[in-house]
């Protein structure tokens, strides 16, 4: 169906190599560029470059022989994204999509800009910048690019803290007393048309700013449910997606929603849709850059997704264990990723727990975060002391 097609993906992580499952369905010859040569779809595609997909040359010759470029990462040079898109090549996301999306504060301006909630915040472009927001304190500062998983962002609480901040532009945000955490899955195809999946409820340790949970569906009420996909496809109209987005959003303890972040591509928000929809979000990223029909976003059962985080060296072998264990409970379903082994606390892979009523499922997943958890647990002991 698609022999003569050349399609790349610019990075090579985790959710790159799962659009790479789905590719093989579709028949698909998949070229991938990353900078590390051990990334984990230089396993799977026909085709993997090493090279940087922010610098402009690295993408230009990555991309000239190619149909399609599609992402799995939004550290990408837009600018050779733009040239390669004037040679004819489609490129999903857009450019102008990724460009928004690259920087918090310009996504926070769009957002604005289409009347879509935001948390109030300020720029300020580096360290000194500061100084003139003390009043602003309590907040929470983020870096305008290359932040991810919280690391870019960091809570001011009093002056004194001004001296760990980074010293780049960043977003000075009001704290937010956040009661629920969701994201949304949104896809949207060239003719406008939108699937948007159910809600996802995300469970952090506060403490260590760690993903514990992502439960689907959000344990939040109907109308509220409907809201939050109302807002996501709003979203995905104003920026004109085409592909796959994630809209996070706060639901704070006085009851208003607020956007606060978006990522056009799949993410770890929709790693349950594998198992637990119609479609998975890697099988509609496809079908929509491919202008195949969209599939149906709709739930078929209730999931749980529990990360699996990189042990300390010396504990390998007990997380190893513990996956047997874990392996002989019902509906469990484990993605490791393949990556190199590299720093203690890196998402080495998931399993999404499934099951006919979700509180089966939670259950289930409290057993199995537990014996993941003891063995982190153990191995921040082990290695503080
Ligand atoms: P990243 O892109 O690195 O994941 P986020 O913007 O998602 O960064 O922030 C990480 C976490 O920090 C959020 O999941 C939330 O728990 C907390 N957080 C972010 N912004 C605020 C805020 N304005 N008020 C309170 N907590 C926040």
């Amino acid at each position: 169906m698609f022999d003569n097609l050349k399609v790349g993906i610019l990075g090579g992580g985790q959710l790159g190599a799962m659009l790479l499952r789905y590719a093989i369905d579709f028949g698909l010859d998949v070229s991938v560029l990353d900078k590390d040569p051990k990334a984990p779809c230089s396993r799977y595609s026909s085709s993997f470059t090493v090279g940087d997909p922010m610098k402009y040359e690295d993408v230009i010759s990555f991309g000239r022989q190619l149909d399609i470029i599609t992402i799995e990462k939004e550290a990408v040079n837009v600018e050779a994204l733009r040239t390669l898109g004037k040679m004819g090549v489609k490129i999903y996301p857009s450019p102008d999509t990724l460009e928004i999306i690259q920087d918090k504060f310009l996504q926070k301006q769009f957002l604005i800009e289409h009347k879509i909630p935001v948390v109030k915040g300020w720029l300020v472009q580096d360290k000194s910048e500061l100084e003139n927001h003390t009043e602003k304190l309590p907040a929470c500062l983020k870096k305008c690019t290359d932040g991810y998983d919280g690391k870019g962002v960091l809570m001011l609480q009093t002056v004194e803290d001004l001296s760990k901040a980074f010293d780049s532009p960043c977003v000075l945000e009001e704290i937010v007393d956040i009661k629920k955490e969701v994201s949304v899955i949104v896809s949207r195809n060239e003719a406008g048309i939108i699937e948007c999946y159910d809600p996802v409820m995300m469970i952090f340790d506060k403490e260590r700013m760690l993903l514990d949970f992502q439960i689907c569906p959000a344990d939040i009420d109907e109308s509220v449910a409907t809201y939050v996909c109302t807002i996501a496809t709003k979203v995905a109209e104003a920026i004109k997606l085409t592909g796959i987005m994630a809209v996070e959003m706060f639901i704070a303890s006085n009851g208003k929603i607020y956007v606060n972040e978006l990522a056009p591509r799949p993410h770890n928000s929709g790693h349950h849709t594998i198992e637990a929809s119609q479609t998975s979000q890697f099988e509609q990223q496809l079908r929509v850059i491919l202008g195949l029909p969209m599939g149906k976003a709709k739930m078929t059962q209730p999931s749980v997704m529990v990360n699996i985080l990189e042990p300390a060296v010396h504990r390998r072998q007990v997380i190893m264990e513990a996956l047997k264990t874990i392996l002989c409970t019902d509906d469990v379903h484990l993605h490791w990723y393949g990556k190199t082994p590299g720093s203690m606390g890196r998402k080495m892979g998931h399993v999404t727990i499934t099951d006919k009523k979700i509180e089966d499922a939670i259950s289930k997943s409290i057993m199995i975060r537990h014996l993941l958890k003891e063995n982190h647990d153990t191995e921040s002991s082990n290695n503080n002391g």
